[in-house]
């Protein structure tokens, strides 16, 4: 087991909090550091991701704020539990690392068992939620199938429905201003905020071979299998529907006071000479248009006009 010791990415500008985390931290697992806020964010992006991340609140340049929304807004890092590290005088900050997506805080200076059973609480946490995310293909956040499954779902759907000369339907949604949700409720809140949605649209479609699932980030995909444009374009009002009936307030978005989604629609005979992505492609450029038209709305997108296939 001991090749399998989870990597911990520390982060602080200063050299003597660095080597005490080290000392303290690297009997049991595999630590790195940087120096500062950029540094960080280029390790993370290099090789393999850490499993925790311990960020410094205070350095110069980019603080630990910055460094956790840059986190957070990328797709590759954003599932990083990042525990704060802070001198005590600075509590009164805590709320706003958890609004900004923080999993804990830990105090400096040190207390060696503290950081010691915090690190490892989450560490066990990711562990445990890695495998769960693995075995079931579902999304660790909102808990409905991740991308991997859509994937898998989509090549099997689309195979079926050569197999059967049938249509197939796709859905794409995103949430309409969700950085500006983010913005001034806070990251907390938006992951609320996606659970939420995850949870209203995932219950609309009702078919067996149906499927919602994360799409990435705000975006979320409907495979609808022998379902015909009319079919797939009553599913998207019904999810719009859902959305908006949640009535989560949004201040800040131009299309309502509530947070709505946007939806593209595409339906299509598929056949062995098109590509799977074509599609998706399709279903996107609804959902293009849905957001210019002013979101909270699906387009339909109508692909009986011929398409190249060389
Ligand atoms: P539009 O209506 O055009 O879609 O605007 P938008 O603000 O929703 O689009 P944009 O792509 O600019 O922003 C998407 C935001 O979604 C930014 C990102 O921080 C947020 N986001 C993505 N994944 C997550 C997540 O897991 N949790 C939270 N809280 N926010 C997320
Ligand atoms: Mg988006
Ligand atoms: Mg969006």
């Amino acid at each position: 087991m001991d090749d399998e010791r989870q990597k911990i990415l520390i982060v602080d500008d200063e050299r003597f909090n660095i080597n005490v985390l080290v000392e303290l931290l690297k009997p049991e697992h595999k630590t790195t550091v940087a120096k500062n806020g950029r540094q960080a964010l280029e390790r993370v992006l290099m090789g393999t991701p850490p499993d925790l991340i311990l960020l410094d609140v205070m350095m110069p340049g980019m603080d630990g704020y910055e460094v956790i929304q840059k986190l957070k807004d990328n797709e590759k890092t954003k599932n990083i539990p990042v525990i704060f590290i802070t001198a005590l005088s600075q509590t009164s900050d805590e709320a706003k690392g958890f609004d900004l997506g923080a999993v804990d805080y830990i105090t400096k200076p040190f207390q060696p068992t503290i950081v010691k059973a915090r690190v490892n609480t989450h560490l066990r946490l990711k562990r445990k939620s890695d495998l769960l995310e693995s075995l079931v293909a579902l999304d660790g956040l909102t808990e409905i199938p991740n991308r991997r499954r859509f994937d898998e779902t989509l090549d099997l759907e689309w195979k079926r429905a050569i197999r059967n000369n049938n249509l197939l339907s796709l859905v794409l949604m995103d949430i309409d201003h969700f950085k500006l949700y983010n913005d001034n409720y806070g990251h907390a809140a938006g992951d609320v905020c996606l659970k939420k949605v995850a949870r209203s649209i995932e219950k609309v479609p009702q078919r067996p071979a149906d499927l919602v699932a994360r799409y990435g980030g705000e975006e979320f995909v409907a495979v609808l299998p022998e379902t015909d444009g009319e079919g797939a374009t009553q599913i998207a009002e019904q999810m719009r529907e859902a959305v908006f009936s949640l009535g989560v307030t949004h201040e800040f978005s131009s299309a309502s006071d509530v947070v709505t989604i946007s939806l593209g629609v595409a339906t299509i005979y598929p056949v062995v000479e098109i590509d799977q992505k074509y599609l998706i492609e399709q279903a996107d450029k609804g959902l293009y248009d849905a957001k210019e038209e002013g979101r909270n709305r699906f387009v339909d997108v109508d692909m009986t006009i011929s398409y190249d296939t060389d």
